[in-house]
């Protein structure tokens, strides 16, 4: 089987390609990329002007709720919603029912994200930091990084303890395992439901100060300083939170960070109806927020864009603003917002809007991923994406089973039209099918 992707704008931030050419899948693997791919006899072709061929979307923070939440999500229905947004690797939540904090949990996330009927992305497990995600023991993490896990957390359930989360590093540092933290300080935020502001007044809800984020930010940052130990803090959402970023990284602290795209384009005003579609954590906070996390994606103080799909079923969310659980099913919904929000204002180029999607994130964890060099990769992992695509986000067409998204009804420009995943082809239903040509029988 050879699949020609032919005549695309190739872009490739790990070998620095931004080029119009072609790209040869052999076998489930890539085997020639770049301006002169040569071949005569190829099984299927794509034509691909006027279309981006750009190494896999690399996702570092989903929650895919197996085991022990499947009425939101399973590991099948949420790698094909990663496959449908253009996603080829993401990196999975330890806060499930159990949380996934020891190795025979692992191994159940790892033997059902490769079943054959599984769908069409990998699947890298994020094991607990602590036993129950309770905060207070360390989990044997030399175990659950043997067993497979890239990275440990405390998502779901920030470490509220500076002691627990300074033995946490002093132990990741030794077996060099990176840390991905959620920065929220429960004293201050535990009551609230939005972020604290005009609008929160306005409506008479509760408020989650911003300065819940910042502390933990400047704490988790402080430590690694101290320990050495790498983290990732999970999406940022104010400008006093990436200045404390920036800060530890020019003090030399292994940090990096992420955003989402819900942040970059929604302020809390938007709850304004008492939409719990609205409802985040962090919460949306306010345009000066907005001007500033955009200027630190465009200046590399924010080293990627991520996810944080949070699916829930349908009559979790069919409750009041201050019931509402936290967070958007976002896989399907997130290339579409950057490309719309973030490219195509002009605040990140092609190539790097790609390096926050893919290369970027890949390298920030070591995954294999995140390339379209010929054998960077296990197997072939491409998206092909419409930059000028015109689609209207409807949840109702979505694989994930949370459809619950600030999104819904949005209209976007750009989408991921077909994703390679080694021998998984998704094609979009918006994909022109006159671009395909097969001389198979
Ligand atoms: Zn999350």
């Amino acid at each position: 089987m050879k699949t020609l992707l032919k005549n695309g704008r190739l872009l490739d931030p790990s070998q620095d390609l931004d080029t119009i050419g072609s790209l040869l899948i052999e076998d489930a693997q890539i085997t020639q990329v770049g301006p002169e791919v040569e071949l005569d006899d190829a099984t299927e072709v794509y034509d691909c002007e006027g279309l981006w061929i750009v190494p896999g979307l690399v996702d570092l923070h989903t929650h895919l709720r197996e085991p022990g939440e499947e009425h939101r999500e399973t590991i099948k229905t949420g790698t094909m919603a990663a496959a449908a947004g253009g996603f080829t690797n993401i990196c999975c939540m330890p806060n499930t029912t159990p949380p996934l904090d020891n190795p025979a949990l692992v191994d159940f996330i790892m033997d059902k994200a490769s079943a054959p009927d599984a769908g069409g992305a990998f699947v890298a497990p994020v094991g607990a930091l602590t036993l129950g995600q309770k905060g207070e023991t360390v989990c044997d993490l030399a175990a659950l990084k043997k067993a497979g896990v890239v990275a440990a957390s405390d998502e779901g359930g920030p470490i509220q303890d500076s002691a627990v989360m300074l033995r946490a590093m002093e132990y990741c540092l030794q077996i060099d395992l990176p840390i991905l933290a959620h920065c929220d300080d429960l004293s201050l935020s535990r009551a609230g439901a939005m972020n604290e502001g005009a609008t929160s007044a306005m409506l008479g809800l509760p408020g989650m100060p911003r300065s819940a984020e910042e502390i933990m930010v400047m704490r988790n940052c402080l430590l690694s300083l101290h320990t050495g130990c790498r983290i990732h803090i999970l999406r940022v959402s104010t400008w006093g939170a990436v200045e404390m970023v920036r800060q530890a990284k020019y003090l030399g602290a292994p940090v990096t960070c992420e955003i989402c795209p819900h942040h970059l384009c929604l302020t809390d005003e938007a709850v304004g109806e008492f939409n719990v579609n609205f409802k985040t954590t962090p919460p949306l906070r306010t345009q000066v927020d907005i001007d500033i996390l955009l200027q630190a994606l465009g200046d590399g103080t924010i080293d990627c864009i991520a996810s944080d799909h949070s699916p829930y079923a349908p009559y979790e969310v069919d409750v009041p603003f201050e019931e509402a659980p936290f967070g958007m099913s976002s896989l399907e919904s997130t290339l579409g917002a950057v490309l719309t929000h973030v490219t195509h204002k002009g605040v990140l180029s092609p190539l790097e809007t790609v390096r926050k999607l893919s290369t970027g994130p890949a390298q920030i964890l070591g995954l294999e991923a995140g390339t379209l060099q010929p054998g960077g990769t296990p197997v072939a992992q491409v998206t092909v994406i419409d930059p000028s695509l015109q689609w209207t986000y409807d949840v109702n067409r979505t694989f994930s089973k949370g459809k619950n998204s600030a999104f819904h009804g949005a209209s976007f420009q750009g989408k991921a039209v077909a994703t390679f995943c080694g021998t998984e082809i998704y094609r979009d239903p918006l994909f022109d099918e006159t671009r395909y040509q097969s001389v198979l029988p």
